[in-house]
């Protein structure tokens, strides 16, 4: 591994023009990684295009060099570069799944991305980590802006330093992001804390369908609700931080109805039980205690899939907290 860190950084420091990309539905961590990255390299004279499939959602605008951001753009000879993804499918449809990448720089432990050198570091609990960690080793210098693109991927992936992954490596890292000047208390309310009335509204619609059965608890979220509500993304928009509060369940599951007959499904997983490798068996990915997938179907026959899946995982499982929550003897 550590000949890959040296190789990248060697890549970086000869490359001209470099194209930057990260995955679908981005979240903080995606967009934090690829501003961070592409501010770095723009501060070292290099030609710089930071491209996104869905574009930046309008709830991270306030980030440094979030108006660099492009929907489309061809790489050309630029060095092709993806952060945060671990599928190539998932870089969206302004990319090519046959190309072949230079550099990944990831932290799932499904990574399968097609590139010469991948770094991947699934005990990081952010790709923004991985980044704070390397940067100053290719010589790149953290500036204030960096810092905060940094500070808020590690943020949204941790959900506030609070995940079953953090490590006392991660708050130093954090410490130094604050040193550097990013505003801790001000980036945490924005990526965690503050949402908008048309997301709160839309959770409303999962929040009135919610149901949980053997410790499976689930909803769904559909486009009408979104038109209803007036809420812009194809997401959840975080309605997962909600279920996740909730106790007496193992596995939290929402479904959301996506264009082209397709429903996104995202799990999340207490200590114990791994929702990583059940994603992956349905063609997606992401962390034991986090993934997503995509499915074609409707919403009846993904839900039926899905729901006997997760059910078997459960009982398959050696989880912790229903150990917990039992009386002691
Ligand atoms: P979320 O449920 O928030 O969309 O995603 C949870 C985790 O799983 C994230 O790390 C995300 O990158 C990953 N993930 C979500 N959907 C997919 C998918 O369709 N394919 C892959 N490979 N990973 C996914
Ligand atoms: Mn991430």
């Amino acid at each position: 591994m550590k000949e890959t860190i040296l190789r990248i950084g060697e890549k970086f420091k000869k490359a001209d023009s470099i194209w930057l990309t990260s995955h679908i539905r981005p979240d903080g961590d995606a967009i934090g990684s690829l501003l961070a990255l592409g501010l770095a390299l723009q501060n070292h004279g290099k030609q710089v295009t930071m491209l996104l499939s869905d574009g930046l959602p309008a709830n991270f605008r306030y980030l440094p060099g979030s108006n660099k951001v492009v929907k489309k753009a061809d790489p050309g000879s630029a060095i092709r570069v993806a952060v945060d993804c671990s599928d190539i499918r998932r870089l969206g449809k302004s990319v090519n799944e046959n190309d072949q990448l230079d550099i990944s720089i990831d932290h799932h432990i499904t990574n399968v991305m097609p590139a010469d050198l991948n770094l991947v570091e699934p005990e990081e609990p952010a790709t923004s980590a991985i980044l704070a960690k390397y940067m100053p080793e290719w010589g790149m210098q953290i500036t204030a802006d960096i810092a905060t693109c940094l500070l808020t991927g590690i943020l949204s992936d941790t959900l506030g330093f609070r995940t079953s992954n953090m490590t006392p490596n991660t708050l130093r890292l954090g410490a130094m992001l604050m040193e550097k000047g990013a505003n801790l208390p001000d980036l945490y309310q924005r990526a965690l804390v503050r949402r908008s009335f048309d997301a709160a509204r839309y959770w409303g619609f999962g929040l009135s369908r919610l149901q949980c059965e053997d410790r499976l608890l689930w909803t769904s979220l559909t486009a009408s609700d979104r038109n209803e509500a007036g809420y812009p993304g194809r997401d959840d928009a975080d309605l997962m931080a909600v279920l996740s509060a909730i106790d007496g369940a193992d596995v939290a599951v929402i479904f959301i109805e996506q264009p082209d007959g397709k429903v996104k499904i995202s799990w999340r997983a207490q200590p114990g039980f791994d929702v990583s490798k059940l994603a992956v068996s349905l063609g997606g990915g992401g962390h034991p205690a986090a993934a997503g997938a995509e499915l074609g179907g409707t919403m009846e026959e993904v839900q039926s899939i899905v729901m006997a899946a997760t059910h078997l995982l459960i009982q398959n499982s050696n989880g912790t907290t229903r150990k917990k929550e039992e009386p002691s003897a």
